[in-house]
């Protein structure tokens, strides 16, 4: 392989990954996100929020129009 990579990671360094990793996995079996993870933000948007087709922007109307990009809306 052409990938370039410094020196190898020592094992305490690996073990630190590894604890880390275990902590995550744990944390996904319990249904539960670690603080400032993003997927619980994510979880809680895919709740049906309308899009603008053109800007795809959250909709909001103005004039019939859409607030961001002025596209009609009258089409949707
Ligand atoms: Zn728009």
């Amino acid at each position: 392989m052409a990938r370039r990579t410094a020196a190898p990671p020592s094992v305490a360094a690996l073990i630190t990954r590894l604890e880390g990793l275990e902590q995550r996995v744990l944390q996904l079996e319990t249904g539960r996100v670690g603080p400032g993870d993003g997927r619980a933000a994510v979880a809680k948007r895919t709740r049906t929020v309308r899009r603008c087709p053109g800007c795809g922007l959250p909709l909001r109307r103005r004039n019939g129009r859409c607030a961001a990009c002025k596209r009609p809306l009258d089409s949707i």
